[in-house]
């Protein structure tokens, strides 16, 4: 929300359609220990987010083209040959396409997934004698349920799974059937069933000469965090901080190797946060056993020293070191 409001300059008016959440009741590791926390989060469709950063764009600067594409058929084909073409043609190509970015999609990097774990996500009608402004998370056995209130006594329910053997809505509906605190608050489900990535990945290159991927395409977060969208805002501030501290001739090479070295140690504070939840979670299956391999392995293999060079100051880059000077 403060990068909302700083970036954006959006207003708390501007916020009428959204939803406060003020706490979170937890049951984690199948325990009978039942916790509360403190939790204010805000909850607005993608549609309103959307619509109001438009605008705002369009004010500020009436010289911009959007493209809106809600309609999948309708993306931009690209392949390895246009790409080199868009590089030719701009000063900077700043990949924005999201966890199956155009970058990877066409080779010019790889994508390092960390496992394979999904959310099954549904709309849910809540009893009107809901706590509606609660979140609540509990494990099962094979995964975590989350319900989120939206508002109108809505919520949404997220099922985060290893892997699935039947079809996901039977997943769901037998996951909330075993469910302890989540159960009593639901009344029915009212939505069709969406299924979702939700592992944590990076891709590998994060930029290159003249190009750079930024949020989801650059680190995704296992949504658990619940800081995807703050992190894709970060990378795009950093992005900006990287472009501009270049064009005004800082060294390329170390402007880019700081941006790779942010985004790592992100993405290692991140699955740090993942195994300390997982680890103490008693999940039971090997699919999770696996889950948490993968996050420890790469945990090593990534491991970054935090000594940067840069920071961040009115959207550009700049030395903490007198060696730059
Ligand atoms: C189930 C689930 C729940 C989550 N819950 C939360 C949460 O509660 N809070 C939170 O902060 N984060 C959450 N996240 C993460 C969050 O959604 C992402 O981190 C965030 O949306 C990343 O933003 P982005 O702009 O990088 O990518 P995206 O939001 O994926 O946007 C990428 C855009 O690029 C467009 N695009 C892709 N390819 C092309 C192309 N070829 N041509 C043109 N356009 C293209 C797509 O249509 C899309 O609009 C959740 C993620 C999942 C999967």
């Amino acid at each position: 929300m403060d990068i909302l409001k700083d970036v954006w300059q959006v207003k708390e008016d501007d916020f009428i359609y959204s939803f406060d959440v003020c706490k979170r009741i937890i049951r984690w590791g199948n325990n009978e220990n039942i916790s509360t926390i403190k939790h204010p989060y805000r909850a607005l469709r993608k549609e309103i987010l959307f619509g109001l950063l438009h605008d705002k764009l369009i004010i500020e600067h009436d010289d911009i083209k959007i493209n809106v594409f809600y309609d999948k058929s309708k993306l931009l084909s690209m392949n390895l040959t246009v790409f080199q073409y868009i590089l030719q043609s701009f000063d900077w190509v700043i990949d924005a396409t999201g966890r199956n970015s155009i970058v990877k999609q066409i080779g010019f990097a790889k994508n390092h997934a960390i496992g394979h774990r999904k959310i099954i996500s549904t709309e849910v009608k809540m009893h009107n004698q809901s706590n509606i402004n609660t979140m609540y998370i509990e494990t099962l056995h094979d995964g975590w349920l989350l319900l989120t209130p939206i508002g109108e006594n809505k919520g949404i329910l997220q099922a985060m799974i290893a892997n699935y053997k039947f079809e996901p809505h039977i997943v769901i509906e037998n996951m909330l059937k075993r469910a302890v605190i989540i159960k009593s608050q639901i009344s029915h489900s009212i939505g069709s069933v969406s299924l979702f990535d939700a592992f944590p990945q990076i891709t590998d290159p994060l930029c290159g000469f003249k190009w750079i991927s930024i949020g989801d395409s650059a680190i995704s977060f296992d949504p658990l965090s619940g800081d995807g969208i703050g992190s894709a805002l970060k990378c795009a501030l950093l992005a900006s901080g990287v472009i501009n501290g270049i064009s005004q001739g800082m060294s390329k090479e170390k402007c880019l190797n700081h941006y790779s070295t942010r985004l790592r140690k992100a993405l290692v504070d991140h699955l740090g946060e993942c195994l300390r939840y997982y680890l103490s979670s008693k999940f039971t299956s090997l699919a999770w056993d696996e889950e948490i391999r993968l996050m420890i392995k790469l945990l090593r293999h990534l491991k970054t020293s935090s000594d940067f060079l840069y920071g961040l100051n009115n959207y550009c880059l700049v030395p903490l070191t007198d060696e730059f000077n």
